[in-house]
């Protein structure tokens, strides 16, 4: 019996940081959209804890954990934990998903892990509970259950739907070097901060209106400024987003994924082109807002 679930990257078209929390943390408001490149993950019955990672495409997975500290392994001890049970499962993770490239790849996994298992084991956890769990394992697991577009505060784990009535169109110009979110964060706090900046009512209506003339002037990305200062090179891949026709670049997350918003799917492909023309190998396409973890296979 196995149970295949797909979970998606997510993006955040704002990121509003304030000043680390005394739990180490730090607030955050954004808004959160998943988008269209996955991580495949098949859970399946073990006599003890196992993963194995596949890439998808070009993926790098040599980075990724094959021993109990990845995070779909830890998301599985919790949810067995969470029903006062001791279980094992074997994971195998076909990953899409760049890894450290701030597109929340091992988060996507984690929430992959959870609505597998739960029916690999038929636990029937409630909505609620699993968001609760998907929460305790990281800021970014509970988007990655819900999908879609999404308000994301606290430390980004609580999450609300936002109406969303545009059909977006992504590039994301990949690292082949991955960056750390740690590091990205610590560089941020040396900048020295105040509070935690609002979502501007300009992208809520840009979304709910489906205007991407309007979103493209209302993205927004606090962790730009201190990605840059580590990776200066990152720079020259937003401009050459724009020179390449997008309507705007943005950072993803921490980095160094660079996205950029194009009008349209013929708009898009003409974009990817002249990227590549100019020398640029890994360039995904990827819709947007797409579903969150969903079983997509069983055997
Ligand atoms: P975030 O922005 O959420 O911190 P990211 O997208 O920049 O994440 P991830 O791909 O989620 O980065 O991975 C960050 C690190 O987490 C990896 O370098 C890896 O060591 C560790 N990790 C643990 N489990 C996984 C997993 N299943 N997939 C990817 N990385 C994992």
């Amino acid at each position: 019996m196995s149970f295949t679930v797909r979970a998606p990257a997510k993006i955040n078209l704002h990121l509003g940081v304030g000043a680390r929390r005394e739990d180490g943390y730090h607030p955050l408001r954004t808004v959160y959209q998943a988008i269209g490149l996955y991580d495949d993950v098949t859970v399946f019955r073990s006599d003890r804890w196992r993963v194995a990672v596949e890439p998808i495409g070009d993926v790098d997975v040599s980075e990724v954990p094959l021993d109990e500290s990845n995070i779909a392994i830890e998301a599985g001890k919790l949810l067995a934990a969470h029903h006062g049970q001791v279980l094992v499962a074997g994971i195998e993770i076909n990953k899409g998903i760049p890894v450290a490239g701030g597109m929340a790849g091992g988060s996507a996994d984690a929430a992959a892990a959870l609505v597998g298992l739960d029916r690999l084991w038929d636990l029937g956890t409630s909505d609620d509970d699993m968001l609760a769990i998907a929460a305790e394992l990281g800021s970014d697991v509970p988007f990655a259950l819900l999908g879609g577009t999404a308000l994301g505060t606290g430390r980004g784990e609580l999450v609300e739907p936002v109406l969303d009535n545009g059909d977006w169109w992504w590039l994301a110009i990949t690292s082949t070097e991955g960056l750390s979110t740690a590091a990205v964060y610590r560089e941020y706090d040396s900048l020295g901060l105040g509070d935690v900046p609002e979502v501007p009512m300009a992208l809520l209506s840009a979304l709910a209106d489906g205007d991407v003339d309007d979103l493209a002037d209302a993205l927004s990305n606090d962790l730009l400024a201190p990605a840059l200062t580590l990776r200066p090179a990152l720079a020259e891949i937003l401009q050459a987003g724009l020179d390449a026709g997008a309507l705007a670049t943005l950072l993803s997350g921490s980095g160094p994924t660079c996205l950029c918003l194009c009008r349209d799917q013929g708009h898009a492909l003409a974009t990817k082109q002249s990227l590549l023309d100019d020398g640029f190998t890994a360039v995904l396409g990827a819709p947007g807002p797409v579903a969150g973890a969903h079983l997509v296979e069983y055997a």
